[in-house]
């Protein structure tokens, strides 16, 4: 039989494990992080990734999971509501089957799908990869050395395989010139399944409801030369960009001040010639993280373990990069077009938000979204025969 171990139990990792055992290989999952946790920022099923789940059989559970936004608003400097739209009238699939859900309630399905038939190792990550002709000798930050017919990196755009296996993440790494910090915040304004986008120029507060709880997920993104790795002085870069502004901005600058799971991140992309190197593969963001501008990550990380599986189901990786890599060029470029949700100029940002109070109308007449629809479906799966499917 043979044997794969992926690293990283998020989205792409856990769907290349169904799909792998389901073709009758031996499955070990290792993913850093102690547990799987529900709940999570919003992120979306899209296009032909909707195919992939409605094919893993979890469609039912994801559907259950929608957050059904009923309106984004967008807010001007001072906070007051300047456009109001449906979320489906940006991405040009208002009438579609799409799904939005919380990123850990996927990762929960996911794992509640293939926990009984493939290994998982929490808490440990690869520390050595030593690639042969034949297989892969692995060794653990914590548990004893083994050996794997493959080794796949579902590990997120900081990759740890990526940096074992293909070098450095400066080599691969686009910057795409803003820094986000996450955080959960109190829903001071009893929202539910809304958005809520305050822009000034070069600076975007945002806050999502996802139904009536008591918290809601903000983010605090800002334009700014790239930063350094080192963790110090971020949150006085973050208080320092949003300083002085109204609306919602000093209510979030308390809750970033008080918050216990702030993330703070690079807004990037990852882009590479190749996402295979003899027995070690990447896959989702580790191999082309689209970033969250493209609303793409989680479609791209779907439909990529579902086409690597059936190629490694054929004998070799070699095919997954060719059949993957229209999709992710469209996908990625999408962060560079488009209604942005973060304009960085006075001129840019008049322009987006006269597109935005228009935006009902320009999706009803089939002028917006285009680009999107198309990249969501640009990939065509192989038919499902061809995957030799057990009903
Ligand atoms: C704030 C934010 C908002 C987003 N919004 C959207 C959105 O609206 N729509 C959308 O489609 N996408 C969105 N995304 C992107 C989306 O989350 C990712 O594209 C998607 O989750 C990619 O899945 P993945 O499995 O490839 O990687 P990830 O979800 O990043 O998962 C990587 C996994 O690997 C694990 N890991 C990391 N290092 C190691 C290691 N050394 N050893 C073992 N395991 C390791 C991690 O713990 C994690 O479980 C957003 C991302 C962020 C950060």
């Amino acid at each position: 039989m043979t044997s794969v171990l992926i690293s990283g139990a998020s989205v792409a990792g856990p769907a290349l494990a169904y799909w792998l055992h389901r073709y009758g290989f031996d499955v070990t999952v290792v993913e850093k992080s102690g547990l799987i946790r529900g709940g999570g920022y919003p992120i979306d099923i899209r296009g032909t990734a909707v195919d992939v789940v409605e094919r893993m059989g979890v469609l039912p559970q994801v559907r259950a999971a929608h957050i059904d936004t009923a309106r984004i608003s967008v807010l001007n400097g001072a906070g007051r509501t300047i456009a109001a739209f449906r979320p489906g009238d940006i991405t040009g699939t208002r009438d579609s089957t799409d799904v939005e859900l919380p990123r850990g309630d996927l990762t929960s399905i996911l794992y509640a799908r293939t926990r009984d038939d493939v290994e998982y190792v929490f808490g440990d990550s690869i520390a050595t990869l030593d690639s042969h002709h034949d297989r892969v000798d692995v060794t653990f930050e914590r548990g004893g050395p083994r050996s794997f017919d493959y080794v796949v990196g579902a590990d997120g755009l900081h990759s740890n395989t990526r940096r074992l296996a293909f070098g450095p993440e400066r080599d691969y790494h686009r910057y795409l010139g803003c820094c986000f910090a996450g955080f959960t915040a109190p829903n001071t304004g009893g929202w539910s399944h809304e958005g809520i986008l305050q822009n000034t120029p070069g600076r975007l507060a945002a806050i999502y409801a996802v139904g009536e709880q008591p918290w809601v997920h903000a983010m605090l993104a800002f334009a700014t030369p790239e930063p350094g790795r080192d963790a110090t002085g971020r949150a006085d870069l973050v208080a320092g960009a949003f300083a002085g502004l109204g609306g919602e901005v000093p209510g979030l600058l308390g809750a970033l001040a008080g918050a216990d799971d702030v993330y703070f991140d690079t807004v990037s992309q990852i882009r590479m010639p190749g996402w295979v190197a003899g027995r070690v593969v990447l896959v989702g963001d580790a191999a082309y993280a689209p970033s969250f501008l493209t609303g793409q990550g989680t479609s791209l990380a779907l439909a990529g373990a579902y086409v690597l599986a059936g190629e490694l189901r054929n004998g070799t990786p070699a095919a997954y990069e060719a059949r993957m890599r229209d999709y992710v060029t469209r996908n990625q470029a999408l962060a560079d077009g488009g209604i942005g949700v973060l304009p960085r100029t006075r001129g840019q940002l008049w322009m987006r938000n006269q597109a935005f109070r228009l935006l009902p109308l320009l999706a009803r007449a089939d002028l917006i979204g285009r680009d999107q629809r198309r990249a969501a479906t640009a990939l065509v799966l192989p038919a499902r025969q061809d995957q030799q499917d057990v009903p």
